[in-house]
């Protein structure tokens, strides 16, 4: 797929050989990706010779691990676009993002009677935070339904939406499709009402350039481990007039002003939402990943994982027992369908060949039920994959219709 396949980025990635030290074709990076020599190296020295806590050291090696800490920050600032440092939130992940906002946000805004608006596709860490708080406050949760080619319906969307409508929150990119999401629109048709809008940026952030200020979103979520980076560490991004209005998340060391068995003042955000000692190797982890993605840059990624996917997409139509779910332009993600074949064997099978895919409902067993089957296999595309990979999920589907005759 021209000149990205050159850059032979596979030897960057340990975690593409198998035990044996054999070429495996990993194709679940929409799970959790593999991770770069860089990302490993940053996370060792971190635990290594540049270990200390932050923020409260008073010796040199803790006072330079609270600069990259916040240097880190920076950098997140500056990957999604956003106008300050101080609007960046560490996490341990998308979930914990969304759940910090549906608590602090939705949990002191909402009202009964209010509504929530959702779409059909959404990853269930992105429902069922929405579903608790709604029920706390006796609000509604409604649901935009897709396209026929599985994209969120924004026409519908645009039709459906009420005054009541206080939150709105949808994935920019589908974990099961890939269907891309246009958020400006999104965003403009939930601004009209005065909701806000929720971006669940877990399988974005890794795919195409992200700008959030361009996006006009109100609040971003998205997960280090799918963006190369270490697992236990994400970012919520929200614009700093909303995440001042917002009470803290829990409440520890960090967080406040001045403790008093009286009365607590809190500190401002961010750090009023990190309460505890953060994960502070995770942090750096994020930012060696970020550094790593920009070198090649967000375009060339998105344009070679959609390349791949097409390639994947017409290959397996080919075969005339496969369903491929979703739009022709998915951004690497591909859920599909063997006819009279469970997914779980499909994705033994190709386990079998050397090739790594999920098969499942993907935490979104709405989307499932929508189209119609309990569970899909799903195969998803990283920066490091190639046509390699699509030749061999191909040839493995071929031997799973053999072995079934
Ligand atoms: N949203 C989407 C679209 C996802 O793909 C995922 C991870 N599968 C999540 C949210 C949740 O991310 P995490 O488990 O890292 O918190």
């Amino acid at each position: 797929v021209g000149t990205f396949d050159r850059l032979d980025l596979r030897h960057d990635f340990p975690g593409l050989l198998d035990g044996n030290g054999v070429d495996w074709h990993y194709l679940d990076s929409a799970a959790t990706a593999q991770k770069p020599q860089a990302v490993i190296d940053a996370i060792a020295r971190a635990y290594g010779v540049d270990y200390a806590t932050v923020h409260r050291g008073v010796y040199e090696r803790s006072a330079n691990m609270t600069l990259a800490y916040e240097a880190a920050r920076r950098t997140v600032a500056h990957f999604i676009g956003a106008a300050s440092d101080s609007e960046i939130v560490y996490v341990r992940g998308a979930t914990e993002g969304i759940n910090l906002v549906a608590q602090c946000w939705a949990g002191e805004q909402l009202k009964a009677g209010d509504r929530i608006l959702l779409s059909m596709l959404e990853h269930h860490s992105n429902i069922v935070p929405w579903q608790m708080v709604a029920e706390k406050a006796g609000a509604q949760v409604d649901v935009v339904p897709l396209t026929a080619d599985g994209k969120i319906d924004l026409d519908a969307m645009a039709a459906m939406i009420t005054p009541q409508h206080k939150m709105v929150a949808l994935a920019h990119v589908s974990n099961v499709l890939g269907s891309v999401l246009d958020v400006r629109r999104a965003a403009d048709i939930a601004h009209s009402v005065g909701a806000k809008i929720l971006i669940d940026g877990c399988q974005a952030v890794p795919r195409l350039a992200v700008d959030v200020q361009g996006l006009d979103c109100d609040f971003y979520v998205f997960s280090a481990h799918k963006l190369y980076g270490p697992t236990g560490i994400g970012v919520l991004w929200a614009r700093q007039e909303l995440l001042d209005a917002m009470p803290p998340y829990q409440g520890g060391g960090s967080m406040i002003d001045k403790v008093t068995f009286e009365r607590t003042t809190y500190a401002p955000a961010p750090t009023r939402f990190e309460a505890g000692t953060p994960h502070i190797v995770g942090v750096v982890g994020l930012s060696a990943a970020i550094d790593y993605v920009q070198a090649i840059g967000l375009d060339a990624i998105h344009a070679h994982e959609c390349a791949l996917a097409g390639k994947a997409r017409s290959a397996l139509e080919k075969l005339n027992s496969v369903r491929v779910f979703g739009p022709e332009d998915s951004a690497g993600i591909l859920s599909f369908e063997v006819e009279g074949v469970h997914p779980h064997d499909v994705g033994t099978i190709l386990d079998e060949t050397g090739v790594a895919i999920r098969a499942g409902h993907h935490c979104a067993q709405p989307l499932m039920r929508h189209l119609g089957v309990e569970a899909t296999a799903r195969a998803s595309f990283g920066l490091y994959s190639d046509e390699g990979d699509v030749d061999a999920l191909v040839k493995g589907i071929e031997r799973v219709r053999k072995i079934f005759g």
